[in-house]
Order: structure tokens, then C-alpha cells, then sequence
């Protein structure tokens, strides 16, 4: 069965084919050798296994399911979004230039800085949510664009296949994180970009129990993709089978999952909007949204389950707000079945981030409960 032609739900629900051949299974089984046989004849019985530090047949069946919903050539898992970040500018020369979306994620940007001047990579932060400042950027050349979208924590929407032009004309790669999108939303690599990034440890895995990275690609031929694919291979940091067959059992349900965390995401920003305790909701499934435009040109099906707003009033009554909550959790992190709530300014306090700024995780709860408690924290 080629999965590569089917939908996102045929292709999450059936774990992309993977199925157990020795013992008949629906489910696969979790392979944990680190070490694999050879013959008599001294030829290993699978040419693809040697030692498990990045050949395990677990970990490759997470990597299909990604691969075929992202519709890339290939696809590779880490131990965490990070350490898929980290593979990424590890595989840029030492003097490389990068042009970077800036207000991101802000453990991205805190590494990447320092990685770039311990490497002496040259980092160029821009809005590039703003079209004209990523043309300046990319008027001179380029080894990579990087790009987040929709962004954490502002929600800031970049136009990908806009992106994809600007910075091949600038002779470099475009590499998007889309961990607020998912594949399910975005297929950022038929946009135009040439790797994308996700931490699967928020709605790809989708139930807060693992911690994963993945990358993927859309033209294998591309030298970077070899440099990543080695230096996983070589340096270690592959996830361990455990952690991938979660991640695979969560994905079985991704796309089921989207679908009511958009709709839930969607109607709570909708009634926040129109709270006077509210000064402003960030969301691009809102048509006031300055990046509604684009979002809704590169996202189907929704505008994702990550949205921030700002309260009326100052630090101390946001925080009183989010103390209210019964219902949501207080804690960092997004993308699980579970909402979660997190005062941003108190994590990232130099970063600009308003103090009044809160930000949320929709779940698959009831829609009505959680706009229940935001209505019984804001009064
Ligand atoms: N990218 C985005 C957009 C994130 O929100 C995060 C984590 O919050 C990461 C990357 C890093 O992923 P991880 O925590 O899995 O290392």
C-alpha cells in the first residue's frame, strides 16, 4: 500500500502499514536490541542493522508515519525538539549566514545565539512576519531561513511559499519549525521549504508523556540533509524505541485530535475577543488577525490549538487570572489533550513579552467548560 496517497487520518490511524510480521500483530511490537546478529559467514542478517545507535526498526516506523503525513522524501527523529534544532545548525559551516525569524520560541533563540557566536555564524533576527524586512534580509546571500509558523508565543503567521522564494534567491535553505501546525494543518515542505522542523513532543505525540524531535525533507539530494542524516548517525542523538512507539501511538490520533483542538481553539479565542477584560487575542483563526490572510492561503482544516491574550489591567491581575483557573493547568509546554495555561512574562522576562500576556494550549475538553472557567477566572 502506497500511504504516501492516502489521508492524514487512513495514513495516522494506521500507523503508516506498520504492523507486526512475526507474530501477526496490529500493533508492532517495541524492538530494543542495541546490537543486531551476523551469520556464520560472518554477513549481518539485516544489512540495515548493525547497532542500534540509529538502526532500530521502532524508531524507523515513527519516522514513516511522519514522513507519509509531511509528504517528504525522508524523515529522522531526535530526542527532542531541540536536539532537531541543534542537528540543523550543526550542519552549517563555520562563517555561515542565517537569517532568522526572531520572537519565537524563545529556547530556540536563547540557543541558537550562543551557538552562532561560539561558531561564528553570522544571525540576522527579523520579523518575518513582515514580508518587506525578510526581502531586505535575503537581498544579500544566505546559507538558511528560518522560520516559525504560527509563532510561540505571538502567534505571528509567516507566508511559507513567499519565504521558500525569497530565500532560494538568496541561495539558501528555508527550514520551517511547524510545531503549532502540524502536518495535519501545514505540509510546509509542498509550500516550497526544504526541511521543517517539529518538537513531537507537543500534538504530534499529543499527550504530554514523551519528548521527541523530528526533521524532514523534501529533496534528499540536499547536502545539508546528508550532514544531519551523519552527524545523527556518528554524534548519538537518536530517541530511544520506547519513546518512538509512544510517539507513534499518539500520532495514530492526530489528525481526530487537530480537528477538536482547532474547533475548541477557535471558539475560545472567538469568546475572549469579545470579553471587555480582554485588550487583545492572538490567533490567526480570528479574521482581525493581521497574519489571517496567509494562515488561511497555508492552513486547512484550522488554525491550530496555541493562542495568547493579553489581559485588561496589569502583571498582578493576569496573574490573578491565570490562579483562578480551575479547569486548565498551569504549566509550561502545548499540544496536548489537556489545556494549558502559562503566564509568558514569567518564564521569558527579558525577552519583550508583555507581562499581561497569557498563553494558551487548547485541549479536547468541552469547549463549554473551558469557556466556563476563562469566564469564572475573568469575571
Ligand atoms: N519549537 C517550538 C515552537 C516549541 O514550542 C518548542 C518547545 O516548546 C521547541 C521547538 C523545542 O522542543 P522540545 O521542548 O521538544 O525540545
Amino acid at each position: 500500500m502506497d500511504h504516501d496517497k492516502l489521508n492524514p487520518a487512513t495514513i495516522a490511524a494506521q500507523a503508516a502499514g506498520a504492523t507486526e510480521a512475526a507474530t501477526g500483530g496490529v500493533v508492532p511490537g517495541i524492538s530494543l536490541a542495541t546490537t543486531y546478529l551476523r551469520g556464520q559467514d560472518n554477513a549481518l542478517l539485516r544489512p540495515d542493522n548493525t547497532y542500534g545507535r540509529d538502526q532500530n526498526d521502532t524508531v524507523r516506523q515513527a519516522e514513516e508515519v511522519v514522513r507519509a503525513l509531511e509528504g517528504a522524501a525522508a524523515s529522522l527523529l531526535f530526542p527532542s525538539g531541540m536536539a532537531a534544532v541543534a542537528a540543523v545548525f550543526r550542519a552549517l559551516p563555520s562563517g555561515a549566514r542565517v537569517v532568522m525569524q526572531t520572537g519565537i520560541y524563545w529556547g530556540t533563540l536563547k540557543w541558537v545565539r550562543d551557538y552562532c557566536v561560539r561558531r561564528a555564524i553570522i544571525l540576522d533576527e527579523i520579523d518575518a512576519a513582515d514580508a518587506q524586512a525578510l526581502a531586505r534580509a535575503c537581498r544579500d546571500s544566505a546559507d538558511m531561513v528560518w522560520i516559525e509558523t504560527p509563532s510561540n508565543p505571538w502567534l505571528k503567521t509567516v507566508d511559507i511559499a513567499a519565504a521558500a522564494g525569497m530565500a532560494h534567491k538568496a541561495g539558501a535553505v528555508l527550514v520551517v519549525d511547524g510545531t503549532a501546525a502540524t502536518p495535519v494543518l501545514t505540509r510546509a515542505l509542498d509550500l516550497g521549504a526544504d526541511l521543517v522542523m517539529h518538537s513531537a513532543t507537543k500534538a504530534l505525540n499529543g499527550h504530554s508523556d514523551v519528548l521527541a524531535g523530528v526533521l524532514s525533507c523534501r529533496e534528499p539530494s540536499l547536502p545539508m540533509w546528508a550532514e544531519i542524516a551523519t552527524d545523527r548517525h556518528d554524534a548519538g542523538a537518536v530517541i530511544g524505541p520506547f519513546e518512538a512507539w509512544l510517539l507513534m501511538r499518539g500520532m495514530r490520533t492526530l489528525p481526530l485530535r487537530m480537528e477538536r483542538m482547532c474547533a475548541n481553539a477557535q471558539r475560545v479565542a472567538e469568546w475572549l475577543d469579545a470579553h471587555p477584560g480582554v485588550e487583545a487575542v492572538l490567533y490567526p483563526g480570528l479574521p482581525g488577525h493581521p497574519g489571517h490572510e496567509v494562515a488561511a492561503r497555508q492552513m486547512r482544516g484550522g488554525y491550530g490549538y496555541l493562542l495568547s491574550f493579553l489581559v485588561e489591567g496589569d502583571r498582578a491581575r493576569a496573574l490573578d487570572v491565570v490562579g483562578r483557573l480551575r479547569l486548565w493547568h498551569r504549566a509550561t509546554s502545548l499540544g496536548g489533550v489537556e489545556s494549558l495555561v502559562e503566564h509568558r512574562h514569567s518564564i521569558e522576562p527579558h525577552t519583550g513579552i508583555p507581562e499581561t500576556l497569557v498563553r494558551l494550549s487548547v485541549g479536547i475538553e468541552d469547549a463549554g467548560d473551558l469557556i466556563g472557567d476563562l469566564e469564572g477566572a475573568l469575571g
